[in-house]
Parts: structure tokens; sequence; C-alpha cells
């Protein structure tokens, strides 16, 4: 078959940064304990509640083709969310529903970007982004963004990378890092976004998941509306990853035209995983703080586990499920530590290099498993860490 180039390359050729995790997958396969890092699932299964009312809306009849662009009720729901969170003000006609903020992420891109358009994302990144750029004929360009600088971006970094680009993709709250980006970190953004021209797209899928600081969005700054698509999901905020309900925002008249990509690719999502997101949402913020309270809470078990040792160090994040941590001190590249880890210690985490070059010589440790057994593996991998150096 001779496939196109690009779909033979949307990997970009190299690894895809998962081996680790698919190397525990297989120990697990075999029969080995492993405790479980690595992905950014919830250890909490959807809601009951949630559950029931996607029955009782398939019982009801919510099982033909829904309507593509979403339920109106649903993009209703996601507006009025965007107005009161974020200040903006949004209408159903600037939201549309996906399968996922994967999709929205896609639609996103297909929208800003043609053939050798080069977009931008901050390094480092969630393992979709240099892929989905390539899956729509772009060219991914990471823009470095180091631990010293609570991996915010700077704007010598991010105007030097402008030049050319017609895209630029931030993340905040940050995955893998946690990451919440200030004030001035957005200012900054959308300073350089403005000055080359970019439309940016914000990926704020860990928006109900911030410890420190406040989410803004970008989309809510100065002249930002017009040149920005928001990617939002119901997948981390109220633990529905599975059902695969998402939305992209932007500008009405952009909108027009991703809805001819939502025609002509998914044509719509499930009407009864649509009536079950809008049931969630209707549970209001205090649920959304339910779902979000383990991951706080084992935020400050981190803090504790590395108190009083500085060879194991902490971003703390502001943030997302995640930590990452700082190894460099033992000598060991991310990846070497984490396979070393797992073949000792049966503990699975992500090696930082899976998330671009700026995570070298981290780890990032999901914060996904009840708090007794993460904080004995937090323990143990300060141990292990020790017996290295
Ligand atoms: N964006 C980020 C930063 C993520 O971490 C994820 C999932 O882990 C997604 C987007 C996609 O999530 P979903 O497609 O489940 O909404």
């Amino acid at each position: 078959m001779r496939l196109s180039k690009t779909i033979t390359h949307i990997t970009g050729g190299g690894s895809d940064g998962w081996e680790l995790f698919v190397k525990a997958r297989k120990m697990i396969a075999e029969g080995h304990k492993v405790t479980e890092l690595t992905i950014g699932e919830h250890d909490i299964k959807t809601d009951t509640r949630i559950l029931e009312a996607m029955h009782a809306a398939a019982l009801g009849g919510a099982t033909g083709y829904a309507m593509v662009p979403g339920i109106d009720a649903l993009r209703d729901a996601v507006a009025t969310r965007l107005t009161t969170r974020t200040g903006v003000p949004t209408a159903l006609e600037n939201v549309l529903i996906t399968a996922g903020g994967q999709a929205a992420l896609f639609a996103a891109f297909r929208a800003a970007l043609d053939e050798g358009d080069t977009a931008l994302f901050i390094d480092p990144y969630y393992a979709t982004y240099p892929g989905t750029i390539r899956s729509v004929g772009g060219v991914p360009k990471a823009v470095q963004a180091s631990a010293d600088n609570g991996f915010q971006p700077t704007f010598e970094a991010l105007d030097a990378a402008a030049r050319g680009a017609k895209a630029l993709l931030i993340n905040s709250p940050n995955n893998p890092t946690g990451a919440v980006y200030s004030r001035d970190t957005l200012e900054m953004i959308a300073t350089v976004a403005k000055a080359h021209d970019l439309i940016v797209i914000s990926d704020e899928v860990y928006d109900t998941q911030v410890w420190e600081g406040e989410h803004i969005s970008i989309r809510a700054l100065d002249g930002m509306a017009e040149r920005t698509f928001v990617v939002g999901s119901m997948s981390k905020s109220h633990a529905m990853t599975g059902s695969r309900v998402g939305w992209l925002v932007g500008p009405e008249g952009a909108m027009e035209h991703v809805l001819n990509l939502l025609t002509n690719t998914n044509y719509g999502v499930a009407g009864f995983t649509q009536q079950a997101a809008l049931f969630a949402l209707g549970l209001g913020e205090g649920f959304e703080e339910e779902i979000a309270a383990p991951f706080k809470r084992r935020r400050a078990l981190v803090q504790k586990a590395l108190e009083g040792q500085n060879l194991v160090r902490l971003s703390p994040p502001s943030g997302a499920m995640y930590v990452v941590l700082d190894i460099r001190a033992t000598g060991l590249s991310g990846d070497a530590f984490a396979d070393k880890l797992l073949m000792e210690r049966h503990i699975a985490v992500m090696p930082g290099e899976s998330f671009g070059q700026a995570g070298a010589g981290h780890i990032r440790v999901a914060m996904t498993i009840p708090d007794a057994p993460f904080e004995a593996a937090l323990k143990e991998i300060v141990d292990f860490t020790a017996g290295l150096v």
C-alpha cells in the first residue's frame, strides 16, 4: 500500500517515549507486582450517578446520530462554564463538542496549519503534541522551558522560535511538570503571539486541578479571544476519560470551518455520553473539587516524603496530577533511572525524556494510586536513589 508521508511520519521516526510503560505492562502481564505511576488516569472510576444518567439517556433514545456540533444543551453548558470561569463572554456558537480533548487538539491544528507550517509547543510537553502537529502536515518545533524557571517559557526563547511560525500550543496547568503559568508568563506569550501573528491553542484540560496560584485562560487577555482556540475535556475534571467528551472553543467565524472538519471526520459524539457530560457538569464545582482532592493530598505526601534529603528534588507542582522529580544528582538519565527503578524495585514511572529534552534527568510520577501505597512508593524511590550515589 502506498501510504502518505504524513501518516507514516506521525511519530517523526524516533521513539514514542512509551517504552518503559510498555515494559511495565508486560511485566504485569507476566505476573510481576509493579507499582504503576505512569499514566494520567484517576484511581477511581466514573461516578455512578453519571453512569446512571448515561444509561437513562441511552434508554431514552439518545442512541441515534447526535447533532454534529454537539447537543445544544451541552454546548450551552460549556459556554456558560467558560464565561463564568474565564470572564470571556462565550456563546454556544463558540463551542464544538469533540471526542475528548485529543480530538479538539487535532481539529485546532487542522484549522491553524497548512502543509509545512510550523507549530510551536513548550518542552516538556504532553506526548501527543508533535504527532498531532505532524498528522495535519505541520512541522513541530519545541521551545525549551527549564526547571530553573519553574518550567515556564521565557520571552527570549519564545520570540526567537516564533519567527515564521503559524501557531503556538500552550498547556497550563501543565502535563508533565504541573506548572501553572503566571499572569506575567501569559501576558508575555500573548505579546509574542500578537507580534508574530500566531494562532494560540490553549490546552486547559487540567483547569480544575490547581493547587497554587490561579488558572488564567490566555483567551481572557486583551486581544486574544480572536486568535485563541481553547481545548477542554471532561476526562480529568470529572474522571470520564473513557467517555471521550471534550470541546474546542474559538471565534465563531473559525468554528464554522471546524464544524466542516467534524462533519467529515467523527460525525459527532455519542448522544448518551454528551447527556452524561451535561449531567456531570450540573454536579457543580463541589464535585470537581472532590475529583481533584486526591492529587492535592498526594502532592503534600510527596513533599513530606522528600523532606530531609536533597538527592531527589521536587519542582513543586502548582497543578495537575503529576510531580516531576529531578534525579540529576545520580548522574543517570531519566530513561536509565526509570529502567533501573522498574527492574530493581518494580516501580514504574515515566522518564522525563519521554516529554522532551527539557525533561532530561527527571522522572514524572503520576499521583494516581491510593495514598498509602503512593507514600510507600515515594519512600522507596528516595531509598533507591540514596543507594545510587
Ligand atoms: N492534553 C493533555 C495535557 C493531556 O494530559 C491529555 C491526556 O492525558 C489530553 C490533552 C487529552 O485528554 P482527553 O483526550 O482524554 O480529553
